[in-house]
């Protein structure tokens, strides 16, 4: 079969067969293809979608290609989680040492931010000493011993992603819904787990802004999971403002932390009991989603969870003393205080702008290879909702260099928009795919 065929017939709608689909992908990773062509059937799928047959073919191939996180030796359930980004989500944080303190077994396999959403990887490298790079043995190792870690990839986990994403990355291809989904199933899949909760977050800081478009994410991610055998869960939440009110990496670290004592914010608290119930669920099918969410709310209460996390820094090798004493995170050396211009109440913080200011305070990276400063980033005072007078604190920038503060500190002003009138409330928690 001619390549120049295949993007024919998916440039003009119809659909290829598996064995074409497996030698495309083979060709596209091993080089005998060329960009050039991955790249052309890259944007005709952009066009024209794959069908759901096409989606379980382009994820399995893929998924061929990854080596697998072999987890067989471990105690089951081992569930999931995966998150297609946010400003502010500390959720896997939280919801891991929740599942790991209920017996679930949560092997999370991570990556660091990119663009204006943070990543669980350098939220976790903040904390001195982690050891986030762990082999795989290593990696098994910890998990048996803590029923959870948290890693970036132990080796080059899909090969077939990191080619096809970085041509994505570079045609405006991304937003492909199919790709989307075979991207994250491929990569998740080949953890080895039993069970699969994804959060598709919707908004002005998500990837996909518009709720259709993450509603049929999130439909296909659940519907290919289970065509491959997975247990799968979609949870369809709200990122049109920040996720609690720290952005930033050891500042987030500090608010999950601060959470797990009892004293999160409560949009926080509320994303992650959910997040975590649903875990538990696919873990324990019979189980009721209340009584799920009332035993992940003891288990935040009663210290469980905090315990849980202070056992996984220390088994990484990172200081455990963090938990106690803040002190111990990399801080900032300057803060600058962005105060409101006029009294009012808060309709919107725009999710997207305050990442992106974030990132120009050296939070995130524009690029794969940047360094971050793992101490800087933003604490919001307010939310959508409160009422405020003019000249009060919306939220304290934290900053080393002095370089881009100034137009972080504008655009952040910028992301709080003050309304005469109260908003609507937004669930926080849209919808449940399943
Ligand atoms: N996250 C992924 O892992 N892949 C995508 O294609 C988009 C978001």
């Amino acid at each position: 079969m001619r390549v120049v065929d295949l993007i024919q017939r998916k440039r003009d709608g119809e659909e290829l067969f598996r064995e074409e689909v497996d030698s495309f992908l083979q060709g596209a990773v091993s080089g005998k293809v060329p960009d050039y062509q991955t790249a052309a059937m890259l944007m005709a799928i952009f066009f024209s979608g794959l069908s759901e047959q096409e989606t379980v073919d382009w994820t399995e191939s893929m998924l061929k290609m990854a080596p697998a996180l072999d987890l067989s030796g471990l105690p089951a359930p081992k569930i999931g989680k995966h998150s297609t980004g946010g400003v502010g989500d500390k959720t896997s944080l939280i919801a891991g040492p929740l599942l790991a303190a209920a017996g679930v077994t949560v092997p999370m396999i991570v990556g660091p931010g990119l663009a204006h959403t943070g990543g669980t990887l350098d939220k976790m490298e903040s904390i001195p000493g982690f050891n986030a790079r762990l082999a795989a043995k290593d990696l098994v190792a910890v998990l048996r011993n803590v029923g959870l870690a948290i890693n970036g990839p132990t080796a080059e986990l899909n090969p077939a992603d990191r080619k096809l994403y970085s041509l994505r990355d570079a045609t405006a291809t991304v937003e492909s819904i199919p790709l989307m989904a075979a991207s994250i199933l491929s990569t998740k899949l080949a953890e080895g787990t039993d069970g699969v909760v994804f959060d598709v977050k919707t908004g002005s800081g998500a990837l996909l802004k518009k709720m259709t478009d993450a509603r049929r994410l999130a439909q296909t991610l659940v519907t290919v999971s289970k065509r491959l055998g997975q247990r799968a869960v979609c949870v369809l939440t709200d990122m049109d403002q920040p996720l609690g009110n720290a952005v930033g990496n050891a500042l987030e670290v500090m608010e999950a932390i601060e959470t797990m004592r009892g004293n999160g914010p409560a949009d926080l608290v509320e994303i992650s009991l959910e997040l975590a119930a649903r875990m538990l669920l696919l873990a324990h099918p019979d189980r009721t989603v209340e009584s799920a969410k009332e035993q992940m709310f003891q288990l935040l209460k009663d210290g469980a969870a905090l315990q849980k996390f202070r056992q996984l820094i220390e088994v990484q090798g990172g200081n455990p003393q963090v938990v106690d004493d803040f002190t111990q995170f990399p801080t900032a050396s300057d803060e600058f205080v962005v105060s409101s211009p006029r009294a009012g109440f808060i309709s919107r913080i725009s999710a997207d702008d305050i990442g992106k200011a974030a990132m120009l305070l050296g939070a995130g990276r524009e690029q794969m290879d940047a360094k971050i400063d793992p101490a800087v980033g933003i604490v919001l005072e307010h939310k959508v909702g409160d009422r405020i007078q003019a000249g009060e604190r919306l939220c304290s920038i934290y900053y080393n260099q002095e370089t881009n503060v100034e137009e972080a500190s504008q655009m952040v002003e910028d992301a709080f928009h003050i309304s005469a009138a109260a908003p609507e409330a937004h669930p926080l928690v849209y919808e449940v795919i399943q």
